[in-house]
């Protein structure tokens, strides 16, 4: 009984002190997005800095309300150190779910329709992207995010800034951190946001669109 009653104790206790967040693995091996971003650069993007975003939410969310929180509650709610975190996070995983180690084709069906309709066309996306990022003083995100009307737009945002706290839909985001890029371009970011261009998976962005639209 006492060993039963223990065994109980030292459940809850675990169960009470275990992370709230967890590291989602990439969903793609480290090295499969190389020559464009190199193994190197994949091992310090995931495992160090977003990893590092993981452990500092989970320190600062510890015994406290936000620790039961779902991640886009925390970002709605909070500010400081705990914004930061947590919408690091949440930029993250959102950046690493779009990109593909496959050839694949551009963007098709309603979404093209949108970017030709906003941008003229995928090449004026592109263009509208690529100024966004050189634009950008510091570190940041640029993205592609619709509003509530449908309409397509860019938005830079600095540091951890998210579009989840501007009340428009991401849809495609860039990171423009050094950290994702320095290793293999160094200070050439124009070069650096060309090449992850090339990477996206328009299937992934298409899903997000079509999420959006049910809604
Ligand atoms: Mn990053």
């Amino acid at each position: 009984m006492f060993t039963y009653l223990l065994s109980i104790g030292l459940m809850t206790t675990v169960i009470a002190d275990a992370p709230h967040f967890e590291p989602k693995p990439l969903p793609y091996p480290y090295d499969a997005l190389s020559p464009a971003i190199s193994e190197e650069t994949m091992r310090y993007h995931h495992d160090k800095h977003y990893v590092g975003y993981i452990l500092k939410l989970n320190e600062l969310t510890a015994g406290t309300p936000y620790a039961a929180m779902p991640l886009e509650q925390i970002i709605l709610e909070s500010d400081g150190p705990l914004f930061n975190n947590a919408a690091q996070v949440w930029n993250h995983e959102f950046f690493f779910e779009q990109l593909t180690p496959k050839p694949h084709d551009g963007p098709k069906g309603p979404l093209l329709e949108a970017i030709n309709r906003d941008f003229g066309s995928l090449d004026g996306l592109h263009t509208a992207i690529k100024d966004a990022a050189a634009a950008l003083f510091g570190s940041g995100w640029v993205w592609l995010v619709e509003n509530d009307q449908g309409e397509l737009s860019i938005l830079s945002t600095r540091n951890a800034g998210t579009p989840i706290r501007h009340g428009v839909k991401p849809l495609l985001t860039l990171d423009v951190w050094e950290h994702a890029y320095y290793i293999d371009y160094r200070n050439r970011r124009a070069e650096a946001v060309a090449a992850t261009w090339r990477l996206i998976d328009w299937r992934v962005v298409e899903k997000r669109y079509e999420e959006e639209r049910e809604q």
